[in-house]
Order: structure tokens, then sequence, then C-alpha cells
């Protein structure tokens, strides 16, 4: 069995099956028999049972996340709008069954045409930070395009993954569409890799196992997307609205504690605006609620393990230059306080790592070629934002930075509709909006003779 902590009370909520090697073997066979009717099934009935899924994790949408704001240790306002998201991704991927359409090319002799098809098993592996919306982001265009999946959760954050599949079987969904393997990913994970029926891996991680994925994926040539890590850089131009641009930094790193792959944890400000940005995000860091997951107010909990925080608190060492420190409460929990380094050059390990804890460092600059230079001075390109006042600046900027997903005068990343994925060792691939789900299919080319007639 798998006992699953609650990061906020350090005690047991849960005990569940850890599966092996043979569960993974059991639900790739599941998911190969099952597939060929699921890929077979019209269109329009495809998307009905998707959207009645839609429907019946909205029904328990409270529930859903309350469990994975005692799980994963967010604040319960951020978890309803975590499974709220997972609900409008099955929405907007019941689509997909019915525009999912091929080609027709013009060619000499005969008529061209292709076709979208589905890969057939899918292997999905996601992490402990978002785990129901970053599921849903996999299952649903994975399941629109006519595949079958096995998904292997977090071992820390399994339980809204095994609701998913109770709920999508209570929902209609025919058994073995949708699987879920709860167990650790240097065995579960590592098999659904390996696996010959498995033709394609969606990963969302740390970018040390996307590399292990990637190298694994090679024997079989699978198909692999990754979302990997990131160390965004948030510019603050001296021209920015400063108290609008400091209100909302903290929440670009702190949100989730820090544990977001999106998370602006560079914080890259205009020399002349270093003091009054500083004085602003003090006002806002002081201001913000750590503490219960469960009440209202909360904004930010604590960290998913004790290993976690240790390696979060590896970066602030005694010698540290702490700028801002906000308040934990005292344990039992993982906490770790909001805190900020400044000033600090882009060159010290806190600027270079991730380290998807509350720990963001202030790095000023002179002048726009400076920020940009800074701001891709990093092996990741995942998310990002530009704070100015100035349009011109802002597109330049935004043509400028390497990186996926980019925001102006915002801290906003994901959205539904929209493609998201990384830049350099950030992934391979995009997730949500239509180019998720080309990614879980595979272009046939047929060419039909018609002759002289
Ligand atoms: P992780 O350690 O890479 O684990 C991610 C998943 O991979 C877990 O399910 C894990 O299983 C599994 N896994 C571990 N070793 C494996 C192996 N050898 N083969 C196959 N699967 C394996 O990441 P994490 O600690 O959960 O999450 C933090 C990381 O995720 C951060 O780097 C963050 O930036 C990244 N992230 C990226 C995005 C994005 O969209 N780009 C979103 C969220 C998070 P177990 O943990 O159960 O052992
Ligand atoms: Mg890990």
């Amino acid at each position: 069995m798998i006992e699953v902590i609650e990061p906020a009370t350090e005690q047991v909520m849960a005990e569940v099956p850890e599966a092996g090697i043979d569960e993974v073997d059991a639900a790739v066979a599941a998911a190969k028999k099952a597939q060929p009717a699921w890929r077979a099934m019209a269109p329009a009935d495809r998307a009905a049972l998707m959207h009645r899924l839609a429907d019946a994790l909205g029904d328990e949408l409270e529930a859903l996340s309350r469990l994975e704001a005692r799980n994963a240790g967010k604040p319960i306002a951020n978890a309803r709008g975590e499974i709220g998201m997972a609900v409008e991704t099955f929405r907007y991927y019941a689509a997909g069954p019915e525009r999912l359409t091929g080609k027709t090319i013009p060619v000499a002799g005969g008529i061209d045409m292709t076709f979208r098809e589905p890969l057939g098993v899918i292997g999905l592996i996601t992490p402990w930070n978002f785990p129901m919306t970053i599921a849903s982001w996999k299952v649903a265009p994975a399941l629109a395009a006519g595949n079958s999946v096995v998904l292997k959760p977090a071992a820390l954050t399994p339980l809204s993954a095994i609701e998913m599949e109770r709920i999508a079987l209570e929902a209609g969904l025919p058994e073995g569409v949708l699987n879920v393997v709860p167990g650790p990913g240097s065995v579960c994970g590592q098999r659904l890799v390996e696996h010959p029926d498995v033709a394609k891996i969606a990963f969302t991680g740390s970018t040390e196992v996307g590399r292990s994925i990637a190298r694994g994926a090679a024997e079989t040539i699978k198909r692999v997307t990754l979302e990997l890590g990131g160390k965004s850089a948030n510019v603050v131009f001296a021209d920015a609205d400063l108290a609008e641009a400091a209100a909302a930094a903290p929440f670009a790193v702190f949100d989730n504690a820090g544990q977001d792959c999106c998370a602006r944890s560079r914080i890259l400000v205009e020399r002349p605006a270093v003091e009054e940005f500083m004085a602003e995000l003090e006002k806002t860091i002081s201001a913000m609620r750590v503490g219960d997951p469960l009440d209202e107010a909360t904004q930010m909990g604590p960290l998913i393990s004790a290993d976690h925080r240790d390696t979060v608190a590896s970066f602030v060492p005694e010698d540290a230059p702490v700028a801002i420190r906000g308040s934990a409460p005292d344990g039992p929990g993982y906490w770790f306080p909001p805190t900020v380094l400044s000033p600090m050059s882009n060159d010290d390990r806190a600027a270079r790592e991730e380290i998807f804890g509350p720990v963001a460092v202030v790095i000023p600059f002179d002048g726009e070629q400076e920020a940009v230079e800074l701001a891709n001075d990093t092996i990741y390109g995942l998310s990002g934002s530009v704070w100015t006042g100035d349009g011109s600046r802002a597109l330049r900027m935004a043509r400028a930075i390497e990186t996926g997903v980019l925001s102006i005068n915002s801290n906003s990343s994901v959205r539904v509709s929209t493609p998201f994925g990384g830049f350099k060792q950030s992934g391979v691939g995009r997730e949500l909006g239509p180019d998720a789900l080309e990614h879980y299919t595979e272009v046939k080319n047929v060419y039909y003779a018609v002759g002289e007639g």
C-alpha cells in the first residue's frame, strides 16, 4: 500500500494499493483491448461520453477540490480553480472527435487524402503539483483522438486520479479506456516507457526525469511529449505600473508555494525602479496569508514533503541575502515562508536552478538589451512576464525572449484553448489548444489511383 500524507498535518490521509510491473502490464493489456472499439465509436458518441465525464467531474467539484487541497497542500480556492479547469478541459476536447479532420491534396492520377489516426495506447506520467489539472490536459485530448490511456499519477498525490477513473466509469466510459496505476515512477513509470504496446509517453515533471524518459523511449521509438522544468523571468521595467507589478509578482512565484513549473522565480528589475519595487513587494508579501489549505482566506499552503522542504531550504543558506521573508506557521506541516533574495546575480545557484519552492531572486538590470540577455541566460524556456507601459517595448521583448508562454502586464500562463509548453530544456510539444490534439495522433496519407475514366 502507498501511505498518502497530508502535507499540512503530516498525517496519513489515505492508503491506496501500490501498482507494480504486473499491474502496469495488466492496465496496458486492458487499454489495448478497449482501444479499437473506442476508436470505432461514432465521433458524436465519443464526444457525448466526454461531456458526461465533464458533467460528472463538475458535479463532484467541491469534494474533488477538498481532496486535492488536502493531498497537495494547496489553498482550497486555488484547488477549485484547478478542478474547474479540468472540467473545462474535458469540455473543450469533447469537440475533438468531430473536429479532427484530414486534408485532400491535389496530385496527378488519383486522389490523395490524409487521416489523423489515434496512436493506440498512451502512457501518461504526471507530477504532484497540479495533479488533476495536468492529468486532464493529457487524458482529454488523448481520449478525444481515439486513444486509450494508462495514467500513472505521482505517488505522493494519487487520490484525484483514482477519483477520475471512478467517475469516468460511472459516467459510462467503457472499461479499459482510462486506467490508473498509482505506484513509484522508477517502477511503474519506467515500465510504461519500456512497454512495447505503449505507443507514446506524455510526461510532465522534472527535466532530469524527462531526459531519462527520452532515452528510454528511444528503444521502441515511442512518441514523446515532455513538459519539464522552468526558471522563468519576470521582467519589470521602470516605466511599468510598479505598484501593480509588485502586487502581482509574489503570486507569480508563491502560488502553489512556488511548486509551479511556470513560476517566474527570477524577478529582473530595471535598476532605477529597484528600491520602489522592493518596498511595494514587501507590502504585498507581509500581507500574504500562509496556512491551512482548507481555510478560504489562505493564499499559500505547505510544501509537498519534508524532503522537498530540505531541498528548498538548501537554496537559502545562512549567508543568503534575504531581503524579504514572509510568515509561515510552526509545525506540524512542511511549511516554508515566502522568501526573496536580493540583490542577486544571474550566476548564483538560486538564479540558475529550479527551486520549485517559495523563493524568488531579484536581479537588477540596465536597459532592454541586458534584460533580454538575462532572461535568456538559462537552460529553460517555459513561461515569463514583461511589465512595461511602453507597448512597442512589450512586443520587442515578447519576440526576443526564448520562451513558450509569455504574458505582458500579467502573470497568466495557461488557458484551455491556447498552446502551452516549453522552449529549450523546458520540453517538447505543446499541451492544451488544438496543438495537443494533434500530438495524440499520427498522420496517415492515402493515395487512391482513379485512372483515366
Ligand atoms: P518528477 O520527479 O520528474 O516526477 C514526475 C513523474 O514522473 C512522477 O509521476 C514520478 O513518479 C515519475 N517518475 C519518476 N521517475 C521516473 C522514471 N525513472 N521513469 C518514469 N517516470 C518517473 O517531478 P515532480 O517532482 O513530481 O514534479 C516537479 C517537476 O515537474 C518540476 O521540475 C516542475 O517544473 C515540473 N513540472 C512541469 C510542468 C510543465 O507543464 N512544464 C508542470 C508541472 C510540473 P513518482 O513521483 O511517483 O515516483
Ligand atoms: Mg520528484
